[in-house]
This record gives C-alpha cells, structure tokens and sequence, in this order.
C-alpha cells in the first residue's frame, strides 16, 4: 500500500499498534552521500526476521515506504536499516529528515522470503536497494554452509559500498542500467559457469524492476537451472512498490 488516504494511514497505525511498534531513531550515519544507515530502537521481541522481509515506514500522511532491516538484536531491541536516496522523492525525504531522538512506527517485517534452504549456491542480481538484502542473505548462507555470489550495478560513488558492508563475493558494475543488457547477463552466466546444471542453484533478483525482468528474461531463454525469486524494488516512474 504505497499510497492511502489520511485516514486510513492513521486507521492503519492506531489499529495495528502491535503490528506498528513505536521505534526511536538512536544513530544515523551516512555512508555515501546518498546512501544513510539508520539504527532504531524499540521492542522488537515479537518481530520475525526473515531474509527478503521488510518492515513498511509511513513517511507523509498518505504514503508508506517499504525497507529491509538488514541487522537486528532482538536482546537490545534493535534494528538497522541502509537507506538509497534518490531526487526528492517522499521516501528519500522522510528519510533525509530523521534526526537522532525521533520516533516513528513501522510494520512488523512481512513479505517474501528470499531463502530456499535446499539451495546449495546463490547467485545474487541487484542494487543500492538490495543491498540490506544482501547482507542479511549472506549471513544465513553462511550459517548454513551454503555459498552466494553477488552481481551489483550501482552509482559510481557507491561502487564500494558491499566492500564496506562486508559483502564477499562481490561483482559490482559501474552503471545503473547494467542488468537491462541482455548481452551482459548472458556473459556474466557463460564466462562465470552460472548457466551449467552443477550445483542446486537460486537466483535472487531485486532491485530496479526492468533490470529484474531482463534477468528473468535471459534465465529462461537460455533454459538455465535453478529456482529463481525475484522481486521488484522499484520501477521507473513509479512511486512506492
Ligand atoms: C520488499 C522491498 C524492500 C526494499 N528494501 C529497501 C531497502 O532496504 N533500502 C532501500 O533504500 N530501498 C528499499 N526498497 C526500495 C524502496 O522502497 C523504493 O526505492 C522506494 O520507491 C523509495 O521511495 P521514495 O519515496 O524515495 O521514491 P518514490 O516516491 O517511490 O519514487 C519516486 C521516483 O524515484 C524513482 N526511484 C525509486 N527508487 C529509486 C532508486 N532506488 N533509485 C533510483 N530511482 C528510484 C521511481 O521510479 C520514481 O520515479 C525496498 C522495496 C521493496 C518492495
């Protein structure tokens, strides 16, 4: 629900107060110039943390953003989050105007998982947005004996943010419309052995919603194995998803 009238947004919050915990904004640094990491902190025992879940912030009357919580500590009750910024979009905005010492609700995590235990390897398609995702994803593999292998396309002044982040394994392309290339997905899948049947494969593709199709795309024309689970982050000219 990106976008609702007034009422329904504050009918949604005052309603659901278990499933929209208060939290305290208690560090914001920024990483880049447009990328701000944010911890919160609230009681957040009763929260389900699974890789691809995300929490929805209501950041105007109208409108919701959704974001992943890429670290947490149920003990200290609390919860990180790495933000993009774009332009001036109300997100962004929202974002850019939290200060230390603020509060704010936001929703319980909820929506797709994005980790198939029964995989062996992952192979990780995404960008600034997916990043969160990324990091959480890559400690469960971790954990679980698994191996992931990152494909970015970012801005140029963030090229080393999975680098920063602690992302290993990372591949990263210096222009954000990268994965719209269908020439290019096809050589990162033959010049890396990513289209062979060894190995039970998941793809994971987030991030800008043609760059995720045009993955899919090239997946399935070159009949390549593997389960794939892919979700839009966000479309050109389009608000919220
Ligand atoms: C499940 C899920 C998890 C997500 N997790 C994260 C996360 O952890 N961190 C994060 O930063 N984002 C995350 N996103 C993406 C974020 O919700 C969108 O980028 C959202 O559109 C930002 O809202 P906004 O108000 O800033 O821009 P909007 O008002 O939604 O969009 C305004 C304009 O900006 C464009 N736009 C939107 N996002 C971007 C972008 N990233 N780069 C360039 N142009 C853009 C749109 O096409 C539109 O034209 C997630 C999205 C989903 C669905």
């Amino acid at each position: 629900m990106p976008k609702v009238a007034k009422w329904i947004g504050d009918a949604v919050e005052g309603l659901m107060k278990t499933k929209f915990p208060m939290m305290k904004v208690v560090d914001k640094v920024y990483i880049t110039p447009n990328f701000i990491k944010v911890k919160f902190y609230g009681d957040i025992a009763n929260m389900d943390f699974q890789p691809g879940y995300a929490v929805a912030i209501r950041v105007n009357d109208t409108e919701f953003r959704n974001y992943t919580p890429y670290f947490f500590n149920k003990e200290k009750g609390s919860l990180e989050i790495i933000f993009h910024m774009h332009g001036s979009a109300s997100g962004t905005e929202f974002i850019r105007s939290l200060e230390i010492g603020h509060h704010l609700r936001i929703s319980i995590p909820r929506g797709k998982k994005m980790y198939d235990s029964s995989a062996s390897t992952y192979i990780f398609f995404g960008d600034e947005t997916s990043l969160g995702l990324a990091y959480a994803l890559q400690a469960v593999v971790k954990q679980e004996h698994q191996s992931i292998q990152f494909y970015f396309e970012l801005d140029k002044e963030n090229i080393y943010l999975p680098e920063l982040l602690g992302i290993k394994r990372n591949y990263v392309f210096e222009n954000k419309e990268s994965f719209t290339d269908e020439e290019l997905i096809s050589d990162i899948l033959f010049k890396n052995s990513l289209h062979t049947e060894m190995d039970n494969k998941c793809f994971v593709l987030t991030g800008n919603a043609k760059s995720v199709q045009t993955i899919r795309n090239v997946l399935k024309r070159e009949n390549v194995k593997g389960r794939i689970i892919a979700q839009a982050y966000w479309a050109e000219g389009k608000q919220g998803l």
